[in-house]
């Protein structure tokens, strides 16, 4: 097998450069595409037919993007090799009509995406991000909190001295959902526009000062939110942790980690051709369930290969659809929890993921029992074990956790219900869904070199 891996160094800059831009799943998208087309991928609408070594990918509403080198063999006879990842992180996204005034100051109403523990998105730095659309279409980017000149956004929490009652509370009580709201604003309103009324005991926040500010800074009145995107995640950029520089502190590597890895592999493997068509799929949506038209859940993958078929084969026939979806193979490029020494209670002992040994295969996912998962069969996984090996991979086999603490899935079961081979194959992170999550460098870059050896192979 042929292995030209770029290094360590080389590609921890690159994946860290790329995790500081993709702050959201539209973010994601943009750079994975600019990356596509860089390296000569064209959108497969601007192809008539498809031919060996053609590089393509289909973009779904700039959020969720599939790539391909086409390979030899038709794919309705041999199916598709697929790297799967996902580019959507736990975050809070901003209500529908987000602005409110309380006590003098201006919130943003915030709404949870994806597992979250509340308190660790209190009082910390947080960026505003995403795309306002106006009534005639035209969209208004926003990127406000990462550019050292940027405000942030804060939410407040109480002073210890006066913290008694809430340390009484449960982690799950003390800050409720629906306050989980960010400062925007915090000038009063002016005096002259208060002429004629009665002082008031407490103050009332300038809204009309704030509803300015949105339409001279970005040209949206308050309306034009109802037709927005805007998320809120940790401010700042991905830092390196520890005096030996070896883990990565970064906002959504759940799963930007995996998909980046996958990329960054087919672009590598771009050059030559393969067999079978390789491809990858950067989705939207797993941390809710794969739901909705770009998640895994909806009809995006099959049609995307049926568009596939349907310029290889002249005659193309819906069976050859089906027929080339139950002869590919994936792997599900998701994250898995590594040993925590501070939380050995929840390890499968013996089968927990440790940093800095490659990449986590696990053969299945789900809860206690295996509920919700797709259970690899030995066949797929001894085949992967022999490509890892040739391909020269250090990678490791472990479970999510402890039965019974809990348990997690990907989109490695919605993918399994085609018929393919699905096996999970991520790297493992420490404090996984929290605003800064840990990852090893070398497990980043082993990653990398799997997905590349699973797409040459
Ligand atoms: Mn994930
Ligand atoms: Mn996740």
């Amino acid at each position: 097998m042929k292995t030209n891996y770029i290094s360590q160094a080389e590609y921890c800059a690159e994946y860290m450069r790329y995790l500081g831009i993709a702050k959201t799943e539209r973010r994601s998208y943009a750079e994975s595409v600019r990356l596509l087309e860089e390296a000569g991928f064209r959108e497969l609408s601007t192809f008539e037919s498809l031919k060996p070594g053609d590089r393509v990918y289909r973009g779904y509403e700039d959020r969720t993007v599939m790539a391909a080198v086409i390979g030899t063999k038709p794919i309705a006879e041999v199916g598709l090799k697929v790297v799967g990842g996902h580019t959507d992180a736990p975050r809070l996204d901003l209500k529908p009509r987000p602005v409110y005034e309380k006590g003098g100051y201006i919130y943003f109403d915030c709404h949870m995406y994806g597992g979250i523990k509340k308190y660790q998105w209190l009082v910390k730095p947080l960026a505003l991000y995403g795309t306002i659309v106006r009534k005639d279409g035209s969209k208004v980017e926003i990127a406000v909190g990462d550019n050292p000149d940027d405000p942030v956004f804060l939410i407040s929490d109480i002073l210890p001295h006066l913290g008694k009652d809430q340390a009484k509370q449960t982690r799950d009580e003390f800050y409720p959902a629906e306050d989980l709201d960010v400062i925007a604003w915090s000038t009063y309103k002016k005096d002259e526009e208060k002429d004629g009324e009665a002082e008031e005991k407490e103050p009332k926040a300038d809204r009309k000062g704030f509803v300015e500010y949105l339409k001279s800074t970005y040209g949206v009145d308050e309306e034009d939110l109802l037709s927005a995107e805007l998320e809120i995640v940790p401010a700042g950029m991905p830092r390196e942790v520890g005096f030996d520089r070896e883990l990565i502190a970064g906002y959504g590597h759940d799963d930007r980690v995996c998909s980046f890895a996958g990329l960054k592999a087919l672009i590598d493997a771009a050059g030559d051709v393969p067999e079978r068509t390789a491809s990858i799929l950067m989705c939207d949506k797993e941390e809710v369930g794969s739901m909705g038209s770009t998640g895994m859940q909806s009809s995006f993958f099959e049609n995307t290969v049926a568009e596939l078929i349907e310029r290889q084969e002249p005659n193309a026939r819906d069976i050859m659809v089906r027929r080339a979806l139950e002869r590919s193979s994936m792997l599900s490029a998701d994250v898995t929890a590594v040993a925590d020494p501070h939380f050995p209670d929840v390890n499968s002992t013996g089968n927990e993921a440790r940093f800095h040994k490659g990449p986590a295969a696990s053969k299945y996912t789900g809860g206690a029992s295996k509920s919700g998962s797709s259970d690899c069969g030995p066949e797929f996984v001894a085949e992967i074990r022999r490509i890892m090996d040739e391909g020269g991979v250090t990678w490791q086999m472990a479970e999510l956790g402890k039965m019974e603490k809990g348990g997690g899935g990907t989109i490695a079961q919605y993918m399994s219900r085609f018929g393919m081979k699905v096996l999970d194959m991520g790297t493992p992170l420490m404090n996984m869904h929290a605003p800064w999550e840990l990852a090893s460098k070398f497990d980043c870059w082993q990653t990398y070199c799997a997905y590349s050896a699973y797409l040459r192979s």
